[in-house]
């Protein structure tokens, strides 16, 4: 697969969501969608970010040490345990050090105000900062009760469920609630 075809799951309703999300079952195996430097460049590109310079491969390790992070602690919501302060250090660091560089600007379509990361200044610790301020204000809102892991339990997808009934199930109608639905209807079938 050419890298520029790669495409990530967007389907968290957050940023940080997203972030955990770049780790996927592929053929009943984890496979790390971030497998290579540029791999981030284009995640960034997806979430509407575009980094001013390459990723290294150090990059990615930090990357990884943070998404680790905050899938602990999202991990440890959705199971209703409490996180150690340990567990706070990752995230804490990006918080303390790094800046998110957003600003407050004119949404040309709505003529409404927006915050929007500076895209002159879009490096990659900004990103990082963004992704971990999201993490941590969702982590630390009532929200995070409604952050779920999608029902097939062969998917490790998370998404926070902004639907109205709170009944959303599956990270997505057309790969994992589809594939429910089929089974659903070749048992009925063939009882
Ligand atoms: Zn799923």
């Amino acid at each position: 697969m050419n890298i520029h075809d790669k495409k990530f799951a967007l389907l968290g309703n957050n940023l940080a969501i997203d972030f955990i999300n770049t780790q996927v079952i592929q053929n009943g195996e984890l496979v790390d969608m971030l497998g290579v430097p540029a791999d981030i460049n284009h995640w960034a590109q997806q979430v509407g970010y575009t980094l001013t310079s390459d990723v290294t491969i150090n990059d990615l390790a930090t990357v990884k040490i943070l998404r680790e992070g905050l899938k602990t602690l999202v991990l440890a919501a959705i199971e209703g345990t409490n996180p150690s302060k340990d567990e706070l250090v990752i995230l804490n660091y990006y918080l303390e050090e790094h800046r998110t560089h957003q600003q407050l600007e004119i949404n040309p379509e709505t003529g409404e105000l927006r915050l929007a990361v500076n895209n002159n200044k879009a490096h990659l610790s900004s990103l990082l900062a963004n992704v971990a301020y999201e993490g941590a204000q969702l982590l630390a809102s009532s929200q995070v009760s409604y952050v779920k892991s999608c029902s097939n339990p062969e998917c490790v997808l998370l998404f926070l469920d902004t639907s109205r009934t709170k009944r959303r199930r599956w990270c997505s109608m057309d790969t994992c609630g589809n594939r429910a639905k089929v089974a659903r209807h070749y048992r009925k079938e063939t009882q």
